[in-house]
């Protein structure tokens, strides 16, 4: 049997959403991560610092007693974001980053920004103060072909951002595109990108496998193989540019299986030993604890977590559990469609 320990990770991207569905899905990031970045996105949204400390106090609630784990906050942009209440909460560590969606890119984004020239000022008293935005990096016009909104808001929107404030500290959140590698590989230091699980194990052919795939669908949108291998590239040479964030966004099955399906992939509880056999497959498990507990640490300036986590291979593949239950609803667990033979020591 095979055994590797390494520092205990963080996710730097997580959908906790509320209530019953909250108090569900927590325990499954605390059990194995240290910290997560919590995005805002409720209905509706995290706008300041009063209504991050209230999420932060329902989060913490539903952390078992067991599990040491501390939620960061965010904070999230509008054009009407006050630029001194955000320096004050900042300076007060109620909020840790600020997240820019732009109007109507994903789930519950409506209120996002429609004209960057407009945040520009509150970004520039970021960059003064050291706090993070993170992007989720898409344009929204319609006439833009889904599978290019990524590319399209690197070349009209983050270029403009990143030349203008390069002391700014920007994350490019959940990357889908080769053209994100080394737009992010070339940038300044600032600049880093975080990348989920789900975009590591799977390409765009897993949405139509025998039939439309709600539970492969996601945004961004998964993409060619080509971008796939341009993603696992960077991650399992611990390129310190870029790290994990899940983006792990429960939706009930309800909501997934519907005429009108929901973006989103709920994949908290097996994440850790997916990526590991992403990384034993590309013969690189030396780097996982670069990728999942070391580069995001460094680009936020926070010290690396100091407990340890254990990862097993066994023989026999690990059985996923197909659901959680949130009262009579059920939220899908991701399941790659490659066998998984790491598991986690408890
Ligand atoms: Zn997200």
């Amino acid at each position: 049997m095979e055994e590797i320990e390494i520092i205990k990770p963080d996710d730097w991207h997580v959908h906790f959403r509320d209530n019953e569905i909250l108090k569900a899905v927590v325990p499954e990031t605390s059990r194995h991560f240290a910290r997560s970045i919590v995005m805002p996105n409720l209905v509706p949204p995290i706008l300041n610092a009063k209504q991050a400390i209230e999420y932060k106090k329902r989060i913490k609630k539903a952390i078992p007693s067991t599990d040491n784990f501390e939620p960061l906050m965010t904070i999230y942009l509008t054009e009407e974001t006050n630029k001194k209440e955000l320096k004050q909460a900042f300076n007060d560590e109620a909020v840790f980053a600020v997240k820019l969606y732009p109007a109507g890119a994903t789930t519950n984004s409506d209120s996002g920004v429609k004209d960057i020239h407009k945040i520009m000022p509150v970004l520039e008293t970021m960059a003064e103060i050291g706090m993070p935005l993170l992007i989720h990096g898409e344009v929204t016009d319609p006439n833009i072909d889904i599978f290019d909104r990524e590319k399209v808001f690197i070349d009209e929107k983050l270029n403009s951002i990143c030349k203008n404030l390069p002391e700014l500290k920007i994350t490019l959140e959940h990357i889908t595109t080769k053209e994100a590698t080394e737009y992010v590989k070339e940038s300044n230091k600032n600049l880093a990108a975080s990348i989920t699980p789900h975009h590591l194990a799977l390409n765009r052919n897993a949405i139509f496998v025998g039939g439309i795939r709600p539970h492969n669908y996601c945004l961004p949108i998964l993409k060619r193989e080509i971008h796939r291998n341009s993603l696992v590239d960077v991650a399992i040479t611990g390129n310190s540019k870029f790290f994990l964030g899940t983006d792990t966004a429960p939706h009930t099955t309800h909501d997934k299986e519907n005429e009108c399906g929901c973006a989103g992939i709920f994949n908290a509880t097996y994440c850790l030993p997916i990526l590991a056999q992403i990384f034993d497959d590309n013969n690189s498990i030396k780097n996982l604890e670069k990728f999942i507990s070391k580069n995001g640490a460094l680009h936020y300036n926070l010290n690396i977590n100091k407990e340890k986590i254990r990862l097993f291979k066994t023989p026999k593949n690990l059985f996923f559990k197909k659901f959680i239950n949130v009262n009579e609803y059920k939220i899908k667990n991701f399941e790659p469609n490659f066998p998984v033979f790491w598991n986690i020591s408890k």
